[in-house]
């Protein structure tokens, strides 16, 4: 018997084989078909209920067996899952591709979609009903047969094109490396990275030291190298990629793409790529995009054109530097910060014991939301190093089931995350309540030192805890809709605003204490690491609005086909953000992965945007008191538990009370 096909309420680790999954992934495809075969065969006429609700609560099965299969292949992986991974996503697709091209099904969400003012629905059956519909709509379900046709030769060019350009900006990066033979070249880099250095050389049996445009080998070069000229060499390097006169190329691959998402959107009855992609986001429309960056702008550059000027001098007086060059801003600015604030890691991290900063995250939530979470040892896991617990409400009430997992060993991918294995739901009456995992990568304990994190590590746990409790805290009907189900440009809200809490003192006399002498961590190091958290916030505000501008004029205007030259309509672009001198051989775009490989286009302003939320949020705890009941509490039933039930910014506005303004940002990054 194959226990993914069982019941089951908690995940079944240890009777899970490996050569369970594809049986069971394939057999919970055929029943969700079979499911989404009775709505569309039901003789009844289409309604709310036998269509719309019904067709959200079909895949259960496969959900949960997908779900702990790939949190699996994430954080527990291994050849032969990566193997099957590998052969189950394109069943997988092909399942969605055919349920949004099954033309029968489309008629009934249609048939309940086009009567909705007549249905007398609440808010989140609206968006339930408006979210399945558009699902369909945004993939031409609406189209005519010829159009369909050309849809899907869009897509499939356009799959093509985003590896085409993933290929060419690799290719490019993996062709350049920077081979030093004398050590005097090596001046001012770190033991450790000279370390990898040489390593590096040693595998590819060369003499001396090798750096490579990967970040983990650029960035330190840029930072801490001396030497002026090989600084500049890597920088130009790694600024050219797509754009050298090779099969590497990227300008002609640019150009097409956005000129076929250009089409798409019109074809699907959209004026741009960016109306689009903002219809699904809080921010809703390229105006409000260009507006809040603009306006972000405006506020940020005295700032920034300071800061530069500061730098600038700073190189020259040290160096005799007279003209700051891309190669040189990262190398002064740390040389700078180093002078100003001097802060050393290793200081902070006795008082931040991995033991001791979870209990914090779990006082914090008590205090908040009333939260407790409890240690239990009867359920499952993947692993020994993971931790169950039960966390339960003030009146002692199931709320959630919540796994955690630290440290880094062979077979976890890199980074921190938070997913689930169940998410939460109200099924015939009774409330569901989720399964959230939280997954990080922190040093290990060794026999004679506890896990001791860094500073940084502190804040990604709250970070990471802040979207646990998102999943946690969900409280609505439908599973589409539930928890983390949000637009983009709001999911990392409850993630953010949750970082803020480290900084504050009466957050940190919870459990900031010495691993050894209990002693309170001293707040003038908190004062430093808050001042050096905003050095140079100018500089990098203007560096990210120049991203997300750059991609908005890609995505947002109504004649891409008369663009002729990427190089051109960059520079056009950054033409307001401009702090350093233009690299004639450079070019941002054809490296673009973000917007031109990944998911971010018209997206890229999301960074900001969060941060924005994130600040104006944490400002109202502040002024209440960082604690506040009242505060929390409307941040929990409004925010927190309404998931994406309604759109965000009504969700915000009955929190806050008001829309967001950037002026806590701005304050908060010493920029007012
Ligand atoms: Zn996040």
């Amino acid at each position: 018997m194959n226990p993914l096909l069982q019941d089951f309420n908690t995940a079944p680790f240890s009777k899970i084989n490996i050569e369970d999954y594809k049986p069971a992934i394939k057999k919970a495809i055929e029943i969700t078909k079979e499911e989404i075969e009775s709505i569309v065969s039901n003789s009844k006429d289409a309604s709310f209920q036998n269509t719309t609700e019904a067709l959200d609560f079909t895949g259960q099965k496969l959900g949960r067996i997908t779900s702990i299969f790939f949190n699996l292949n994430s954080a527990e992986t291994s050849k032969e899952i990566q193997e099957i991974a590998k052969e189950i996503s394109p069943w997988l697709s092909a399942f969605k591709n055919d349920m949004i091209l099954n033309a029968r099904l489309f008629q009934r969400v249609k048939t309940v979609y086009d009567k909705k003012n007549t249905l007398e629905l609440n808010p989140e059956q609206t968006m339930l009903l408006e979210k399945q519909y558009k699902g369909f709509a945004r993939n031409g379900a609406n189209l005519n047969s010829s159009d369909k046709e050309i849809l899907r030769e869009i897509d499939t060019e356009l799959s093509k094109l985003s590896l085409d350009f993933g290929e060419h900006v690799l290719a490019d990066g993996n062709a350049f490396e920077l081979h030093i033979t004398n050590e005097d070249d090596l001046s001012g880099l770190p033991d450790g990275v000279r370390e990898a250095a040489q390593l590096l050389a040693k595998q590819k049996a060369k003499e001396g030291w090798i750096f490579t445009l990967d970040y983990p080998s650029y960035i330190p070069f840029v930072t801490y190298a001396d030497n002026r000229d090989l600084r500049k060499k890597m920088a130009i390097a790694s600024g050219k990629k797509g754009f050298q006169n090779n099969e590497n190329n990227n300008e002609q691959v640019v150009l097409d793409i956005v000129n076929l998402r250009h089409k798409r959107a019109n074809l699907l009855g959209y004026p741009t790529h960016a109306h689009f992609v903002l219809e699904e986001r809080m921010a809703e429309t390229p105006e409000n995009v260009f507006s809040f960056s603009n306006d972000l702008l405006e506020k940020a550059k005295p700032a920034a054109k300071r800061e530069f000027e500061n730098l600038q001098n700073f190189a020259k007086k040290l160096d005799g530097i007279d003209r700051l060059q891309k190669w040189d801003s990262a190398y002064y600015s740390e040389k700078l910060k180093k002078k100003l604030f001097n802060l050393d890691q290793e200081l902070l991290k006795p008082y931040f014991q991995l033991e001791n900063v979870i209990d914090g995250a779990f006082m914090v939530a008590n205090k908040l939301y009333d939260l407790t979470f409890k240690e239990v040892f009867d359920i499952e896991k993947y692993h020994e190093d993971v931790k169950t617990y039960l966390v339960t409400n003030a009146n002692g009430e199931e709320v959630a089931l919540y796994y955690s997992d630290f440290h880094p060993r062979e077979g976890k991918r890199n980074g921190a995350w938070m997913t689930s294995y169940k998410s939460q739901q109200v099924f015939n009456g009774y409330n569901d309540r989720p399964h959230i995992s939280i997954v990080c990568n922190f040093t290990k304990p060794t026999d004679s030192k506890p896990s001791l994190l860094t500073f940084n590590e502190v804040t990604t746990l709250f970070h990471e805890f802040g979207h646990a409790l998102h999943g946690m805290l969900a409280n609505t009907v439908y599973n589409s809709l539930s928890g983390t189900s949000v637009s983009w440009d709001f999911v990392e809200l409850p993630s953010q605003v949750l970082e803020n809490w480290c900084y504050e003192k009466e957050a940190l006399e919870l459990f900031a204490r010495h691993y050894e002498t209990n002693e309170l961590i001293p707040m003038e190091y908190v004062e430093k690491i808050k001042e050096s958290a905003s050095f140079h916030e100018g500089m990098q505000t203007l560096r990210q609005l120049s991203f997300g501008l750059l991609d908005m004029a890609w995505h947002s205007g109504d004649s891409p086909e008369t663009i002729k030259s990427v190089k051109e309509f960059e520079t056009e672009a950054f033409s307001e953000t401009l702090l350093f001198p233009d690299v004639a051989e450079n070019c941002m775009s054809t490296a673009f992965s973000h917007i031109f490989q990944g998911g971010y286009s018209a997206g890229y302003y999301s960074y900001k945007w969060a941060e924005v939320l994130d600040a104006d949020a944490f400002e109202y705890f502040q002024e209440e008191g960082i604690f506040n009941k009242e505060v929390a509490t409307k941040f929990k039933e409004h925010v927190l538990s309404k998931g994406g039930t309604e759109k965000p910014m009504t969700l915000y506005k009955r929190f806050r009370g008001k829309e967001p303004k950037p002026d806590a940002l701005l304050k908060r990054a010493g920029l007012l």
